[in-house]
Formats: structure tokens, C-alpha cells, sequence
């Protein structure tokens, strides 16, 4: 493929609360092909960040989507221009096959009831989308019989198929056996070789072994970025996460 890597530039991002400055002037560039984290300690503003990219929450600033402008959209126009996040807790249809969650995903026109009738999707994107996220086997498994692991990545490919060009992930290994947080990492390269892609994590393990850069918030504010070694050999980081 030619042409220049998509990109994310956010720019002078705030969100205040009645008048509490949750996001304070927040500036972000995330290049495809980066695996971007962000991390911080508790409350200091990842999730409404990425509420605010996604649209749920009114701020100010801009956000610019590989030369569109997304700030001040509707949540659905927002994930159209594809914008795709997860959140903590996956939501997927528990009842329906992993292949029917992805069927569903791709929004093909067809509704819930044609798409029971059929067993095999005629959609190219779902097949690739099985493919990346590990679960052909599983394909006409019932989403609630997967294992915790295996929920969180069947949503990743549910944004997938939606063909997300930017994956926002909030926490992504939270609750995940050593197993599934190495097969969730792998995943994460995948995705992130083409897509641009911004992760919320905690774990400082995972985002050492799988960050190929790193922001970090506090109090509303990006207080460092870089690589990771960078960030950990910043003081004012150090000062936060109290010497870790
Ligand atoms: P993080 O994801 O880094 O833990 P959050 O983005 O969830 O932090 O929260 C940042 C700050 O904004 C916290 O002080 C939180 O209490 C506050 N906050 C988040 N959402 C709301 C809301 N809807 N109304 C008021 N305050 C909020």
C-alpha cells in the first residue's frame, strides 16, 4: 500500500466537568503503526480522553482524524468515520455465534433473524477479521460460551469489521490469565501495524513489553511521553508512580 500513515493529532483537548478541568489542554499524536499507551495513575483523565475522541463527552480543543476534523461530531458519525473503541467490560451477543457478532458488526443490512438462517458470512472483512483475532476456530461458538479472553477479542474484531482505522482500548487485558495477556499483546501488533491505535492501561509489565510508545496523564495533564524507557527515566513520572 502507498500513501502517507494515517494519524491522529489532538490538539489543545480539554474537558471540564463543572468546571473541573478532567482533560487539561491535552496534546496527542498517534501515527499508524504505533502502539500508543496511555497511561496514569487513577482519575487522571485516560477514559475521558477517549470519551471525548469517541464524542460521549463535549470538549473543546480539536481532533483531527487524518485530515478530518472529528471534535464537536455525533458519537455515530464519529464511529463511521472509523472510530472504534472498546471499554472495559466487553458487550458482545451472548446468545449469538462469534460469527453472528461479527455478521452483525459489519452491518450488512441483513437483520438478526436472516443472519440466523445463515451459517457461513459471505463477508470478506469477517473472515480476515477471525483471522486477526484468533477465534476460526471458535467461529460458530456461541459468544457467551467464550472464554474471558476470547469475549474481549471477538469485540476488537467486532470493530474490525466495522473497519476502524482508529481502536481505542480501555484496559484490554483486565481480568486476563498470563495466556490470554501475551495472545492479546501479539493481537495488539497486528491491529496496531496498520491502524492507529491507543491503549489505557494499567499493568506496567504489558505496557513495557508491548508499547512502542508511551503518554502519560496526570491530573488531566500530559505530564511526559516518549518510549517507555524515556518516560520511566523522566522524575516527574517517577514522582508520581512513586519511584517505580
Ligand atoms: P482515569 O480514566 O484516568 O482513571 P477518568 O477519565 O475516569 O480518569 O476521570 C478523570 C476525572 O474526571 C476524575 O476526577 C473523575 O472523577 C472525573 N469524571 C469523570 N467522568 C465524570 C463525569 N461524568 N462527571 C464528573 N466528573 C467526572
Amino acid at each position: 500500500r502507498h500513501g502517507r500513515p494515517k494519524y491522529l493529532e489532538i490538539r489543545d483537548l480539554s474537558v471540564s466537568f463543572d468546571g473541573f478541568l478532567a482533560v487539561d489542554n491535552v496534546n496527542l499524536d498517534v501515527i499508524q503503526g504505533d502502539l500508543r499507551f496511555l497511561i496514569g495513575p487513577n482519575g487522571a483523565g485516560k477514559t475521558t480522553v477517549i470519551d471525548a475522541i469517541t464524542g460521549l463527552v463535549p470538549a473543546t480543543g480539536s481532533v483531527n482524524h487524518t485530515g478530518t476534523e472529528i471534535l464537536g461530531r455525533k458519537v455515530h458519525q464519529i464511529a463511521k468515520l472509523g472510530v472504534g473503541r472498546t471499554f472495559q467490560t466487553a458487550s458482545v451477543f451472548e446468545n449469538l455465534s462469534v460469527l453472528q457478532n461479527l455478521d452483525i458488526a459489519a452491518g450488512s443490512g441483513r437483520g438478526p433473524l436472516q443472519m440466523l438462517r445463515r451459517r457461513k458470512s459471505v463477508e470478506p472483512a469477517v473472515g480476515e477479521a477471525l483471522e486477526i483475532i484468533g477465534l476460526e476456530g471458535a467461529a460458530d461458538k456461541k459468544a457467551g460460551i467464550l472464554a474471558h479472553g476470547q469475549k474481549q477479542w471477538l469485540e476488537i474484531g467486532m470493530l474490525l469489521v466495522q473497519n476502524s482505522d482508529v481502536l481505542l482500548l480501555d484496559e484490554p487485558i483486565a481480568g486476563m490469565s498470563q495466556d490470554e495477556r501475551a495472545e492479546t499483546g501479539a493481537l495488539l501488533r497486528r491491529i496496531a501495524a496498520s491502524r492507529i491505535t491507543l491503549v489505557i492501561e494499567h499493568d506496567m509489565d504489558f505496557v513495557r513489553e508491548f508499547a512502542t510508545s508511551v503518554s502519560v496523564l496526570a491530573a488531566g495533564k500530559v505530564l511526559s511521553e516518549g518510549s517507555v524507557a524515556q518516560v520511566q527515566a523522566d522524575p516527574k513520572v517517577q514522582e508520581v508512580y512513586l519511584g517505580t
